[in-house]
């Protein structure tokens, strides 16, 4: 699950953005501003329903974390947190 979620710089932080970008999903903020130190991203490759594959890109670890439980949360009250 990425660390992001659950962090204060969600909305304004660069890598993030990426990670919104390669899930095809939409942006919390169209121009973050916020440069991230040391995150590591890892990237997985799910097998689905009939053969189908998906690629998942999850930050796991960063030195900028800061934690602010359900901030994605509360800037998207009605969806589903990204896994
Ligand atoms: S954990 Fe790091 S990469 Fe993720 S939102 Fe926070 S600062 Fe950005």
């Amino acid at each position: 699950m990425c660390i992001c979620v659950d962090c204060k710089w969600v909305d304004r932080c660069k890598a993030y953005h990426t990670v919104e970008k390669q899930h095809g999903v939409k942006h919390l903020n169209l121009r973050p501003d916020f440069d991230p130190k040391e995150p590591i991203i890892h990237v997985s490759l799910l097998e689905e329903e009939k053969g189908n594959t998906s690629i998942e890109w999850d930050v796991q670890a960063c030195q900028s974390f800061s934690l602010d439980d359900g901030r994605w949360l509360r800037l998207r009250p009605n969806e589903k947190v990204p896994r």
